[in-house]
């Protein structure tokens, strides 16, 4: 069974054949920006895996710097997905339907998170990145 995503509004949807996998929580200020919100919530996608159903034309891209960029929906404004060089390299959990079947394995630059946000007890935290050997 396939992994659907849809925007706020709903013009926007699309499919994942694959799994997700390496689910993260990123908490730095970035990223709490760029998702509205006290942090990331996103998976990585095989971009092969990725297909967009209906809307694509709503979609609205923003690229930063290195090549990696963010598609939302110019209508309500949800993000989507992770663009690195044009193609996909993510979800934004947020905007997937139902259970993925994968659980955020880590909660990164939680040294740097918002003053207002409270880190649950019990989920494995780094203060930065993760560790570079990616194994946890
Ligand atoms: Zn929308
Ligand atoms: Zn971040």
């Amino acid at each position: 069974m396939s992994i659907t995503g849809e925007c706020f509004c709903g013009k926007i949807n699309y499919e994942v054949s694959g799994e997700l996998r390496d689910a993260r929580s990123c908490h730095c200020s970035r990223c709490r920006k760029a998702f509205s919100s006290q942090a990331s919530a996103y998976a990585l996608v095989d971009a092969n895996d990725f297909k967009w159903v209906t809307g694509e034309q709503h979609l609205a891209t923003y690229e930063s710097n290195h090549g990696f960029g963010l598609q939302f929906c110019s209508k309500c404004g949800s993000t989507l997905c992770g663009i690195f060089n044009g193609a996909v390299h993510g979800v934004t959990l947020g905007c997937v339907n139902g259970d993925p079947r994968v659980e955020i394995s880590q909660h990164i630059f939680v040294g740097s998170k918002a003053p207002w946000e409270l880190i649950p007890e019990g989920v494995k935290t780094f203060d930065e990145g993760p560790p570079p050997d990616g194994s946890s």
